[in-house]
């Protein structure tokens, strides 16, 4: 509805944003992904979010994560390529040739060590990539002012949920409050923000919100929004803007666990469950 700027996402709108691949193409016109994520205990995270992104049709894929990661990250994810962190259990530093990706994503499975704020502090300051933000990401900045104001305009994507988004804007009293919380954040730091939920709405820096339409409680389980980090990048590392790869992203993501429930069901299902439909939920609006 354009006079409340309150937007539902249907399936033919999602449709219709779906690029299809061109017959003479090769991997460099798919974009080069830069993940940062996965600390000790969590090199997990990091797998989730590279294999959905290389799900969602990155060209190419760059993995870094601690030294601890390495080995876990060239076998479970053989497409990507893997950098390492001096650090051996968190992240502590940026690669070196940072300006050669078209897309970060940043955030599952971190931790929120010191090393890794001075290493968020260091991208915020230099990088001008579009920037997918989640989870102790959004952690390390909430918590600090002057990253806040380092946000680089209209290229953040942020992906928190609930209590996350809290700690961004503060807290919430109620869904009304919670709408008027991601209106004014977006606007006031010019970013995009998918707050994710049964319903997850997306802020854009104009104002606009949309509520997503699939998506379902079988999702409610560790690592299901590590995958749509990875979804989001890859989407904002091809030729979408970053209102599209939310909008796609969000929907794809939904509609991969809505196919996977006839298989797996809503209490079986887990995070990998919803990386293995993808590729039916691209093939069902393709
Ligand atoms: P996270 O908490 O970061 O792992 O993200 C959880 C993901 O699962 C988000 O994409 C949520 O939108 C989704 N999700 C969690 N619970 C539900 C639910 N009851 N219905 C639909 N989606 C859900
Ligand atoms: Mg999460």
């Amino acid at each position: 509805d354009a006079k409340t700027n309150l937007y539902v996402t249907t399936q033919s709108d999602i449709q219709h944003l779906l690029k299809p691949r061109k017959k003479f193409s090769h991997k460099g016109l798919y974009g080069h992904a830069l993940l940062l994520c996965g600390g000790y205990g969590k090199i997990g995270a990091a797998v989730l979010s590279a294999r959905a992104c290389l799900r969602g049709g990155i060209g190419l894929l760059t993995v870094q994560v601690p030294q601890a990661g390495y080995t876990i990250l060239q076998t479970a994810v053989p497409e990507a390529m893997t950098l390492t962190d001096k650090n051996r259990k968190h992240l502590s530093e940026l690669p070196k040739e940072i300006d050669k990706y078209d897309v970060i994503g940043i955030g599952p499975g971190l931790g929120t060590e010191r090393v890794t704020k001075t290493a968020i502090g260091q991208l915020l300051a230099t990088a001008s990539h579009p920037m997918v933000i989640d989870a102790d990401a959004i952690n390390i900045i909430a918590s600090s002012d002057k990253l806040k104001m380092q946000l680089p305009r209209n290229k953040v994507i942020f992906t928190p949920h609930p209590k996350e988004f809290e700690r961004l804007v503060g807290k919430v009293k109620n869904d009304y409050d919670r709408l008027q919380h991601l209106r004014e954040f977006c606007l006031e730091y010019q970013c995009y923000v998918t707050l994710k939920g049964s319903h997850t709405a997306i802020g854009t820096p104009e104002g606009k919100v949309y509520f997503n339409t699939t998506g379902n409680s079988g999702m409610a389980t560790g690592g299901t929004g590590d995958v749509l980090t990875g979804v989001i990048t890859a989407l904002a590392g091809q030729q979408y803007s970053l209102e599209e790869a939310c909008l796609l992203g969000v929907y794809l993501h939904g509609l991969a666990a809505d196919l996977a429930l006839h298989a797996v069901g809503e209490v079986a299902m887990t995070a990998s469950d919803v990386i293995d439909f993808l590729p039916k939920a691209l093939l069902h609006l393709s």
